[in-house]
């Protein structure tokens, strides 16, 4: 079972697909993440990746479908992949697709976290996370505290460098022109769930539970 959780930044995909890896044993496949840490190998190809996450554009297709393609045609993950942060945009879309066809695997599940901008722009403005354990806080509704490690202070807090307000206004822009096309194919296909993204944390993952559990059988 692969599934790919959509909603615009600040939706919390990556809180929520955490969640979904701990119930089902996924593998949570953001490339948000995998862009992040290229970036912290400071090398020329990780600067290039860095300026256009900070200016809130999208990373070129087929360097996306490279870091794709080595986590899909990886026996390991067969079959239990959360895309989050992925496809953003219709070319992504269909590579996704011929990707799974070639791996011989399938998309069984698209979900999408509905949250109004006014919302997403404090929930990515508070957003911090620890920079040890990578659980993230939010300063305005879930105020940094100690996390799980032992050792582990607020000296680590860290915020990322496009979770600024100039670079989030560009990345809605981005999500509404070239991601919420994709939600339409996802709907042609007859796979596509909506989900109230403003209700509390663990009522959102309740119902993701209950919409994955009904097509596990
Ligand atoms: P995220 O962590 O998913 O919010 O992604 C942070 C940034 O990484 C985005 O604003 C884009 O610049 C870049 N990015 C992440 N995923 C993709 C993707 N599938 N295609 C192109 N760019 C991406």
């Amino acid at each position: 079972m692969n599934l790919v959780i959509f909603g615009p930044p600040g939706a919390g995909k990556g809180t929520q697909s955490a969640k979904l890896v701990k119930e089902f044993n996924l593998f949570q496949l953001s490339t948000g993440d995998l862009l992040r840490d290229e970036v912290s190998k400071k090398t020329d190809f990780g600067n290039k990746i860095e300026e256009i996450m900070k200016s809130g554009g999208l990373v070129s297709d087929e360097i996306i479908n490279n870091l794709i393609e080595n986590k899909i045609s990886n026996s390991q993950y067969k079959n239990r992949i959360i895309f989050d942060g992925f496809p953003r945009n219709l070319e992504q879309a269909r590579s996704l697709d011929n990707l799974l066809k070639k791996y011989n695997q399938q998309m069984s599940l698209a979900l999408n976290l509905k949250v109004d901008n006014q919302i997403l722009i404090k929930r990515i403005t508070g957003r911090v996370t620890c920079s040890i354990c990578n659980k993230t806080f939010n300063t305005f509704f879930d105020p940094p505290k100690k996390c799980d490690l032992k050792n582990c202070d607020q000296k680590n807090l860290v915020t990322r460098s496009d979770d600024n307000e100039e670079t989030i206004a560009k990345r809605l822009k981005t999500y509404d022109e070239k991601t919420f096309p994709v939600l339409d194919y996802y709907l042609k296909k007859g796979i596509m769930k909506n989900i109230d993204g403003m209700q509390e944390i663990n009522a959102i993952s309740d119902q993701l539970f209950t919409l994955i559990r009904a097509i596990r059988g």
